[in-house]
């Protein structure tokens, strides 16, 4: 199932909606670009056990 959560980009700072699967994992990453700059961004998406919250933290890609 995928959830779609607002992201903001690292790089050009441009708000936009991603489809995140969290599936079973309590934690997984994703690496999406930009919509906007095209640019590699890590999508860290954690959900909460109990209340099957999901969070969504973005990072620069590549160690940047
Ligand atoms: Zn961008």
């Amino acid at each position: 199932m995928f959830h779609e959560a607002e992201i903001q980009c690292p790089f050009c700072f441009q708000r936009q909606t991603a489809f995140v699967d969290p599936e079973d994992r309590r934690e997984s990453v994703q690496v999406i670009d930009c919509t906007v700059c095209c640019r590699p961004m890590d999508l860290r998406v954690f959900r909460d056990s109990e209340s099957g919250e999901i969070t969504v933290d973005v990072s620069r890609s590549g160690g940047m």
